[in-house]
């Protein structure tokens, strides 16, 4: 199967045969995707000027609405998704879940928040302010839609979640969407447009896809576009520097790769309820899509009390995960996505091993369930223990995108500090304690670090949404290596497809003006 781009309101197929989609379970192809001799140009103007109009002609309201039936359209569906989630990137059910479900829910969540923006067809912010010794002329901060397309660019390990939590807000603002998914994994979000270009709910150009290479993509972005990047940090430094897009100006978001840390605080007990809860956390989140989330654990810091007993009580919970084909009774990690992740990823832990010991996994012989080791992309989750870790640099700054982290000591306060910033910069940090103390000491100081932290106690330990998992309510992004983007967080999110103007007129033009729509703070 040739997999089709969605272009200017058509299927079209790519040049040659394209690149090959496989299964990470057994190498079987499943399909080919290519986007080669596709007019890239004349697909941008087309969703630019159709499906721009059709999307602003619409209220907020009116667009919520259409995330709301994409979602029913989406969730009907669901299994055969779930199948592409198996087939294509190595997922169990509950990776593809996180990947499928989690893209369904982001969009019925701005469909909800969507409806309280009502009938109107901008935004204003609360209040004015005064200019000048006439209390009359003042400032009112309108944000008006884009003019342009959102291109959107993807990675390869959520091609549903990655392709929805990015739509919901360019749709519900009515800036049509062109998703450019990874390569690799292609065949889902190729799937899911489908189904909602013949289920026939958005206006015509809302929704383009190309299933190949970005190619000379960047070479059409006019002003008025906005490009929202995730992936690589390479990729991202690429794309962003390009003359094209530092020529137009246009806003270009990147979320890329990040070294998270999960922290155990040195008030827990290694007998503590919160230190069970701690071990639990890790190893899901270093197993979980076997390690293939940009937000998952890489770096473990813990008490130099405490080492031994969280090396133990992690190596004992790996050793019990089941690692094979999703498929088969029992499996709790897949394969990682194609033989280039799995090769990369023994390439990192052979970086790690030069500053840490690894003392679980790192065999690339290990026993799968229903399976094979050797025509699978299998990585055996691997834990690695460096003892000095303030002395170290490969630990801090090696991403390895699969089930693998590095545990580290800290002695006191400030080296927690240091080795927190010695990340670059992060999506996501975790701080398991009991202490109020330190809660608020750690919230504050690590925050400059992070996009978001998880604070867990014993009173929401066991009701808490998981360090990796990114609720739409809250920003997605982090300073530093992790890009320096943000997404989400519920109408936040909003603020990216708009432009902001001043308007500065007499107050009662600028009360009319706020009158025809509903405030909006971000
Ligand atoms: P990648 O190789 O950097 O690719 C990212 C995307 O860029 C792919 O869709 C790729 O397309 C596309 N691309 C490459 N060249 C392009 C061009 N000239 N024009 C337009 N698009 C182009 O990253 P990846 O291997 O897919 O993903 C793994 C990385 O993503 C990891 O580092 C991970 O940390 C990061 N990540 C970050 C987040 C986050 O939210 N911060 C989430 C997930 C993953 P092709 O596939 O066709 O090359």
């Amino acid at each position: 199967m040739k997999l089709q781009n969605y272009i200017c309101g058509d299927w079209v197929e790519g040049q040659g045969q394209g690149a090959a989609l496989t299964n990470p379970v057994n190498g079987e192809v499943l399909a080919y995707a290519g986007s080669e001799g596709v007019d890239l140009g004349a697909a941008l103007a087309y969703a630019r000027d159709q499906g721009r109009s059709g999307l602003q002609a619409l209220n907020y309201g009116e667009r919520a609405q259409l995330l709301e039936s994409m979602a029913q359209v989406l969730q009907e569906n669901r299994e055969k998704y779930y199948q592409i989630a198996y087939q294509n990137s190595g997922n169990t059910k509950v990776d593809a879940a996180i990947d499928v479900d989690g893209g369904i829910g982001t969009l019925k969540y701005y469909a909800v928040m969507g409806k309280t923006l009502g009938d109107a067809h901008f935004l204003c912010e609360p209040g004015t302010d005064r200019l000048a010794k006439d209390k009359a002329f003042q400032a009112l901060h309108i944000l008006t839609p884009l003019t342009g397309v959102a291109i959107h660019i993807n990675a390869f390990n959520f091609p549903s979640w990655g392709l929805w939590e990015k739509a919901a807000g360019s749709l519900l603002a009515g800036v049509p969407v062109f998703a450019k998914p990874a390569t690799a994994t292609s065949l889902l979000t190729q799937t899911m447009i489908r189904d909602l270009v013949n289920a026939d709910i958005l206006p015509n150009g809302s929704l383009s896809i190309i299933c190949g290479g970005g190619h000379d993509l960047m070479d059409y972005v006019q002003t008025g576009d906005v490009v929202l990047f995730t992936g690589s940090a390479d990729t991202a430094q690429k794309l962003r520097t390009h003359p094209r897009v530092i020529e137009t100006g246009i806003r270009f978001n990147v979320e890329a790769d990040s070294l998270n840390m999960a922290l155990l605080a040195e008030d827990v007990t290694t007998d503590s309820p919160l230190f069970e809860a701690f071990v639990k956390e890790v190893a899901k989140e270093m197993t979980t899509k076997a390690g293939q989330k940009c937000t998952a654990i890489r770096r473990i810091l813990v008490p130099a009390a405490s080492i031994d007993a969280v090396a133990d009580a992690l190596t004992a919970r790996l050793a019990k995960t089941v690692i094979g084909d999703p498929a088969s009774d029992g499996v709790r990690m897949g394969p990682l996505v194609n033989r280039a992740q799995q090769q990369a990823a023994w390439e990192g832990i052979d970086i790690l091993s030069r500053e840490a010991e690894i003392i679980f996994g790192g065999d690339r012989q290990f026993a799968v369930q229903g399976g094979d080791v050797d025509s699978g992309c299998f990585v055996q989750p691997t834990l690695l223990r460096c003892n000095k870790p303030m002395n170290a640099e490969r630990i801090h700054d090696t991403e390895v995108f699969g089930p693998v982290a590095t545990l580290m000591p800290y002695s006191d306060e400030a080296s927690i500090w240091a080795l927190a910033s010695f990340g670059g910069g992060s999506l996501a940090g975790s701080v398991f304690t009991n202490d109020e103390g330190f809660f608020a000491r750690a919230a504050v100081t690590l925050a400059a670090h992070h996009g978001r932290l998880l604070m867990v106690d014993e009173t929401v330990m066991n009701g808490h949404t998981g360090h990796g998992i990114a609720m739409p309510q809250c920003v997605h992004g982090g300073p530093g290596r992790a890009g320096g983007g943000e997404e989400l967080g519920g109408l936040r999110g909003l603020r990216i497809y708009h432009q902001r103007t001043a308007i500065q007129a007499n107050i009662s033009q600028l009360e009319n003006l706020r009158a025809a729509t509903v405030d909006f703070s971000s």
